[in-house]
């Protein structure tokens, strides 16, 4: 038989597109693999045929070599003499998770392309390969404080599990599977069409050709179900806003033995009545008395410990400005060191004073030689 020209084997033209000509690819490999078409020699060189055009065609190098010199234009390894029969795992990029292994990423991309249902919860399938479990997000809210410090928080939710009366297996009494009763274990069910016969996947056992000899009555055959989970999680000091804690393992189960889905727990972190956070630095405001900014002073300040510490105020302070109390701020992830805190004066003119202080002032403006008219206040707040 002659050698097909490549576009003509892949039905594209000379011009396609590398999508259309994965696309292509992906059909006539769908149709002619031969793990769907056990000893149908014709299908065979039908997926080599077509393996090897595509080899070449959606090669960029090879593809211009071969536009320019047909099949002369590629050497000895891609002119034919190459064994393409086992080619097929290097195509893992067009099968997502390619035909190797137990053939999973093939059963997936065969169920939609024909638009068969594959969802493991219907738990038909009996030989499908191994499938993750879902990772869970679970948010959570905490005190300003807990973030400060760290803290424990109780994380209620439901996971897929392994079910406990099959092991998983979905079968009752480790029964096993058997060949798929509708197709013979074919996969594909043939229904004629006035001339032609259309072939689809099975739907009784999604195309995996084999089926559970007796599902287990808790699961359904599935090996799965959902479990409600408490578990109390620890939120290390130092978090914020949209951190994240994971906990490996603790989402839904997978099927077939494949891994678990892990638990994302969102942190946000509720605001401060006086203190507000940036990074691991805490910033108050704190007023203090014209007299203490004149004279300077030693305040008590709260700090975020609930503690209470003396600060030192030095004599002709502004208002606005800023003071640094080193390592009373937040507790710094996976350390022991703290941010700072950051206190800003506020420097606060009294409203009202007696008779005793007025005349202070008075005498104060006069030593510092400055003009006073003392007026009623205009308006009251
Ligand atoms: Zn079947
Ligand atoms: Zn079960």
């Amino acid at each position: 038989m002659a050698k097909r020209d490549y576009y003509e084997v892949l039905g594209v033209s000379k011009t396609a597109k590398l999508d259309e000509i994965k696309k292509a690819y992906r059909k006539l490999a769908i149709a002619n693999h031969p793990d769907r078409n056990p000893g149908d020699k014709e299908a065979e060189e039908r997926f080599k045929e077509a393996t090897e055009a595509y080899d070449v065609i959606s090669d960029e190098k090879k593809r211009q070599m071969y536009d320019q010199f047909g099949f002369a234009g590629l050497d000895g390894s891609n002119g034919g003499a190459h064994d393409y029969s086992n080619v097929y795992r290097d195509f893992s990029d067009i099968f997502g998770g390619g035909f190797g292994g137990g053939g999973g990423g093939f059963e997936d991309i065969f169920s939609s392309f024909f638009g068969g249902g594959g969802s493991r919860s219907q738990g038909r399938g009996g030989q499908r390969g191994p499938e993750p479990g879902a990772s869970l997000r679970y948010d959570v809210e905490i005190d300003f404080k807990d973030a400060v410090f760290g803290s424990k928080v109780d994380v209620a939710y439901s996971h897929q599990v392994g079910c406990d009366v099959c092991s998983g297996s979905g079968s009752q009494g480790g029964s096993g599977t058997k060949v798929c009763p509708t197709c013979n274990g074919s996969g594909q069910v043939r229904r004629n069409s006035g001339f032609f016969a259309v072939a689809s996947t099975c739907p009784t056992c999604n195309g995996s050709g084999r089926v559970i000899e007796n599902p287990c009555t808790e699961c359904h055959g599935s090996g799965l179900k959902r479990k409600q989970q408490k578990v109390k999680v620890t939120i290390p000091a130092g978090v914020d806003n949209g951190s994240r804690v994971v906990l490996r393992g603790m989402g839904d189960a997978g099927a077939n033995g494949g891994p678990s889905g892990d638990l994302y727990v969102y942190v946000n972190v509720k605001n401060h009545k006086y203190f507000v956070r940036q990074d691991y630095d805490l910033f108050c405001q704190v007023p203090i008395s014209i007299t203490q900014a004149s004279l300077g002073a030693e305040i008590q300040v709260p700090t975020i410990d609930g503690q209470s510490i003396k600060v030192a105020i030095p004599a002709g302070v502004q208002s606005g400005k800023m003071l640094r109390v080193r390592g009373r701020g937040v507790t710094k992830l996976n350390s022991t060191d703290r941010g700072d805190m950051y206190l800003k004066l506020l420097v606060q003119v009294p409203k009202r004073m007696n008779s005793k202080a007025k005349k202070i002032m008075q005498d104060l403006a006069e030593a510092l030689g400055e003009e006073t008219s003392p007026t009623p206040v205009p308006f009251e707040d």
